[in-house]
């Protein structure tokens, strides 16, 4: 068999298939069980927040709009997580939540062949928490109830991110989303793109993808992964992209120097050739 010799050729190495069987029933009814749960929430918030007099047009538009910023953020984060570290092998965590990553890498189609309940069960089961304590905050005053909205419109959109993201991947959307695509309104797809062309680490907001270039511009993501390979000895996408592509990724991105990294040893060499400038005032005896 001929040894694959670019980076490219190295990813997608694991077998689609066997990653697609690994939805079980058990997992299928705990998706609906959290989707119906997560739709009683959301309604309940709905409901408090209309019975409140303190709700007004500009407070709800801010809460929608920052939790959007919000919502697309937290979709990169855990997108980076899920594709960067872990591997499908882990007990309870591997099947349900690291599998559907490692799925999309190799069949990035597969996404729009799951119904609506494989689609965005997952996210309403991770979203319960926030969505909960989104309907507990005491709306006692402006400043709560714009929290409840924030919180409860940021989860809203951390729920719909599957959803904006499946649809990226349709070849022929339906008019409507096509027409909030090209907006930019919802993740685009040529945008979504990016995340998908070599070296398959950038671009991991998939909500709507306006965090993408803010994140890129001061590198946080490989930031995240030195520090974290710093800490544990780690290997970024090891699993996802095999131990030699990863090896070879991590040697490239060790030769570019971050210029975050640059101007922070540019300044520590300045301060140890200066002198440190004295701090008394009194005169030396
Ligand atoms: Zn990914
Ligand atoms: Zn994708």
């Amino acid at each position: 068999m001929k040894k694959p010799d670019t980076i490219a050729d190295k990813v997608r190495l694991q077998d689609a298939q066997t990653l697609a069987q690994g939805y079980s029933p058990a997992i299928r009814a705990m998706e609906i069980a959290s989707i119906i749960a997560f739709v009683g929430l959301e309604a309940a918030l709905v409901y408090k927040l209309w019975s409140t007099h303190h709700t007004g047009p500009w407070l709800l538009t801010l809460a929608v709009v920052l939790g959007y910023l919000a919502a697309d953020f937290v979709s990169g984060l855990v997108h980076w997580m899920g594709d960067t570290w872990g591997s499908t092998e882990m007990p309870v965590l591997g099947k349900a939540f690291i599998r559907p990553f490692r799925e999309h890498h190799v069949d990035e189609k597969a996404i729009t062949r799951h119904d609506f309940v494989e689609t965005n069960g997952n996210n309403c089961l991770v979203s319960l928490p926030v969505a909960a304590l989104a309907v507990a905050v005491p709306l006692n005053g402006p400043g709560w109830v714009f929290l409840a909205a924030f919180l409860g419109a940021m989860i809203f959109w951390v729920m719909a991110t599957n959803q904006f993201h499946k649809w990226s991947h349709l070849d022929e959307p339906p008019a409507l989303i096509g027409f909030l695509q090209r907006v930019h309104l919802i993740l685009p797809p040529d945008h979504h793109r990016v995340h998908h062309t070599a070296p398959f680490n950038q671009y991991y907001c998939i909500t709507v993808g306006w965090m993408n270039r803010p994140l890129r511009m001061i590198h946080f993501f490989p930031l995240m992964e030195r520090l974290i390979t710093w800490a544990t000895g780690q290997l970024p996408r090891q699993d996802d992209i095999g131990t030699e592509a990863a090896k070879a990724l991590v040697a490239v991105d060790d030769a570019q120097e971050l210029p975050v990294l640059q101007a922070a040893k540019e300044l520590l060499k300045a301060s140890a050739e200066e002198p440190a400038p004295s701090v008394s005032t009194r005169p030396v005896p």
